[in-house]
């Protein structure tokens, strides 16, 4: 069995057959709680939460690539899917070479990416998605309190003015939100993000399990 590390080498060679990564999308509008049901799942032997948002604030604002995701997420705008998609292949690549992420027994769970339709096109060749779950909140202005409590609590810049948060909510409703078309319906689960957070992971839990 040969695994694509991302960057598309083969890894830890047992045969010839390139496997994708098992995969779930946690999917929903800024402030649905991807987040907090990524570190949840990610939280259970067998499975790997990978946060792409994470990924860029742990970046050294220093770097070109650290500067691209400053001047596009204080915009509200996506980071482009070139740099984007390079850098989270290379941080799996790594999860996998340091054995962190270990995809024959594994499960990815990845929020935030892929974030387009483009990004979901580019991933093809590495991830199997077998879900989506997508938290769904018809009510923005529920959304945009949560974004303002978390811009205190965690300091993102992003969430802190009025404006920046109408656009992200933009930009999920013209560009992320098509992913969903792109996976189709028959692998999209709704789930009610209103919901506590434990009937939320409850919901995905019980999916999974019916569907492994
Ligand atoms: P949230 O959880 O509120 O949706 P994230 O922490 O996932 O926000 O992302 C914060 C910002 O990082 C985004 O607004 C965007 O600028 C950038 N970003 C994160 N993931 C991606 C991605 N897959 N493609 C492009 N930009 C991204």
């Amino acid at each position: 069995m040969l695994w694509v590390d991302g960057l598309g080498r083969g890894r830890s060679g047992f045969g010839d057959i390139c496997m994708k990564y098992r995969t779930y999308l946690i999917f929903g509008a800024p402030g649905a709680g991807k987040g907090t049901q990524g570190k949840i799942l990610g939280a259970i032997p067998r499975f790997f939460h990978c946060a792409c948002g994470d990924v860029f604030r742990s970046l050294d604002t220093r770097t070109p690539v650290g500067q691209a995701f400053l001047e596009y997420s204080s915009r509200g705008q996506l980071v482009p899917d070139e740099i984007t998609v390079k850098l989270w292949m290379a941080v799996i690549g790594d999860m996998v070479g340091l054995h962190k992420f270990k995809p024959d027994i594994d499960a990815l769970v990845l929020d935030g990416i892929p974030r387009n339709r483009e990004q979901a096109e580019i991933m093809t060749n590495v991830i199997d998605v077998r879900r989506v779950f997508h938290l769904t909140c018809p009510d923005r202005e529920a959304l945009i309190t949560r974004l303002k409590k978390r811009a205190v609590k965690e300091n993102r810049f992003d969430d802190a003015n009025d404006e920046v948060i109408r656009k992200r909510l933009t930009t999920y409703e013209n560009e992320s939100k098509p992913v969903l078309e792109y996976y189709g319906e028959s692998k999209v689960c709704h789930i009610d993000a209103t919901q506590a957070p434990v009937a939320v992971a409850h919901q995905i839990l019980s999916e999974i399990l019916a569907n492994p």
